[in-house]
């Protein structure tokens, strides 16, 4: 058995070749959005990194960005998946950055770089975790990577990778990307994680140009985008898509019990952070930006609970009904626009 002391002595020693390797990785602008190419660099680094802890590494495609697996044996039984991406979102608006995205800084013990959080920070992490078992003993279980590279772009193959691989990604538990600390320090716990979706809705009006003077008879494609948009919502931001709640379980009282236990004051963080969100919104101070309409349906896809009472607990939940929610909101879009148009 390893003992905690040592690894914290082994990480100690090495932390400054850890952060830069991190570093090192933050500096690809593996941005999947850009395509194969853009993404092949930092996948190459880090199969490299991989292949010096791991049994074996290799590549798992199915059209689009190819994903990165690899395995090493530990002397238990259990298997232990964890999955990391390494592609990044955009960078743009570039003139809001402090500092180049792909030229990592560290400020008051921050590393700033697109993708460091997410989730570089978390690929680097789990390999130098594996260097420092490795090092002071035997690993106790088996460890399996996987590490796509489409993440940030809808993990469009995920589904026909798991589906042809799915032996090799089986596991006793899977430890997802990201993680963090709350206000006092502790390791936090997400429930209610729900997946995303992308809806992209066109409204054509005219066959050709129009002199803005026949604005007041022309229908405006632009104006029946918005009230479909915002037919999706009512002012208290409930989603109006019947049904869109119905499967939302709960929080039952052995649930509250157990929060209250990890974290007394957990509804009434809950509640602070609601009433910063608003506040923060009604000083105007967040800015929204309408990138594509896209972007603002996969905030109301996300249906994020409002309340602790409104946390939906996993078991039972469908994540095939998200395809569901998907022709549910093109219904309502269609039925909004259709309505403005008579
Ligand atoms: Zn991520």
């Amino acid at each position: 058995m390893i003992s905690t002391s040592a690894v914290d002595s082994y990480v100690e020693k090495n932390s400054s070749r850890f952060v830069d390797d991190l570093m090192e990785l933050c500096t690809f602008p593996s941005i999947s959005n850009h395509g194969l190419d853009a993404v092949k660099p930092a996948r190459d680094w880090v199969a490299g990194r991989l292949a010096r802890f791991t049994d074996r590494v290799e590549t798992m495609e199915a059209g689009g960005m190819p994903a990165l697996y690899a395995e090493v044996r530990g002397a238990g039984k259990r298997k232990l998946l964890l999955y990391e991406h390494y592609d990044v979102q955009p960078v743009d608006p570039l003139d809001l950055w402090e500092s180049k995205p792909f030229e990592p800084v560290q400020k008051d013990g921050k590393l700033y770089a697109r993708g460091v959080a997410d989730d570089k920070a978390d690929v680097m992490a789990r390999i130098h975790a594996l260097e420092t078992l490795k090092s002071l003993g035997e690993l106790p279980v088996t460890l399996r990577f996987f590490v796509e590279g489409e993440e940030e772009i809808g993990s469009k193959s995920f589904e026909k990778i798991a589906h042809a691989h799915a032996e090799k990604l089986r596991a006793d538990g899977c430890l997802w990307e990201s993680g963090g600390f709350d206000s006092a320090g502790r390791p936090t716990m997400f429930f209610g994680a729900r997946g995303l979706l992308y809806v992209q809705l066109r409204v054509r009006l005219l066959d050709y140009d129009q002199h803005s003077g026949f604005a007041s008879l022309y229908p405006s494609a632009a104006a029946y985008l918005i009230a479909a948009l915002a037919s999706l919502r009512d002012q208290d931001m409930n989603i109006r898509i019947e049904g869109f709640y119905d499967d939302m379980v709960k929080a039952t009282d052995a649930d509250r019990r157990m929060l209250a236990k990890i974290d007394p004051e957990v509804e009434e963080r809950y509640e602070k952070l609601r009433k910063w969100r608003k506040e923060r919104a009604e000083a105007r101070k967040v800015e929204v930006q309408v990138i594509a309409p896209n972007a603002v349906l996969m905030a109301v896809a996300r249906g994020a609970p409002r309340t602790l009472e409104e946390l939906g607990r996993v078991e039972g939940m469908d994540p095939f009904r998200l395809q569901q929610y998907g022709d549910e909101i093109l219904t309502a879009l269609h039925s909004a626009t259709q309505q403005q148009l008579l």
